[in-house]
């Protein structure tokens, strides 16, 4: 393999590696992405910022500081209008550190019960380091929070998430959508066109 072309993936999460893979499979590039376990690097990497924007950075230049690697790394935040942007980066840990998807949807539906007013986004920010030098991407969908958990493809906060002009939560929708207007599809999508540019 052509080191040089190789971008390390720098999550442990399978979900958002296969979601990659998928927007992927749709776009020819000559770049290689390998996740964490494909390399087997099996530390988890701590994510202390306090901003989407710096977890990225901490991931990506984790790789990079340790391995010398290209690296990329992502980091996602559920955005609720009505509780001023929260959970925001600390989504993961929404209802505590064993970072459980249901306890986190649940504790989101518990705070919006009765309230009307459900707009939300998600946020996914990437961040690529190319030799040491640092360029990031940004990926919104807008949406509703749904009322109860729909459908179990997907995984996180997808089955209470809908995203604007479809009635369906992403975990109903599932990969065909997702792939297409998601978050994590439109930052992706914006690093593969920066990537293009560079071959
Ligand atoms: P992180 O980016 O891995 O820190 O994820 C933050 C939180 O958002 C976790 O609870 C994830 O499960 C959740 N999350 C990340 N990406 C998505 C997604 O595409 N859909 C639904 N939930 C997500």
């Amino acid at each position: 393999m052509d080191e040089g072309r190789l971008l390390v993936f720098a999550t442990n999460n399978m979900h958002k590696v296969k979601e990659l893979n998928d927007i992927l499979e749709k776009d020819k590039l000559d770049w290689v992405f390998r996740s964490l376990e494909e390399l087997d690097i099996v530390e988890d990497i701590e994510e202390n910022g306090i901003t989407l924007d710096e977890n990225a950075k901490i991931k990506s230049s984790y790789i990079w500081n340790k391995y010398h690697k290209n690296s990329v790394g992502e980091d996602t935040g559920l955005e609720v209008e009505a509780l001023n942007g929260a959970p925001g980066v600390y989504s993961a840990r929404y209802a505590g550190n064993e970072k459980n998807d249901q306890a986190n949807m649940n504790k989101l539906l518990a705070e919006l019960d009765g309230i009307a007013h459900r707009n939300a986004r998600f946020r996914t920010v990437i961040s690529l380091v190319l030799a040491g030098e640092e360029f990031q991407f940004e990926g919104i969908v807008n949406g509703q929070i749904a009322t109860m958990p729909q459908g179990n493809q997907g995984f996180g906060y997808d089955p209470i998430f809908i995203p604007e002009g479809y009635n369906e939560s992403f975990g109903v929708l599932g990969k065909e959508v997702k792939s297409l207007i998601s978050h994590r599809a439109r930052a992706v999508k914006k690093l593969i066109e920066f990537l293009k540019m560079r071959s």
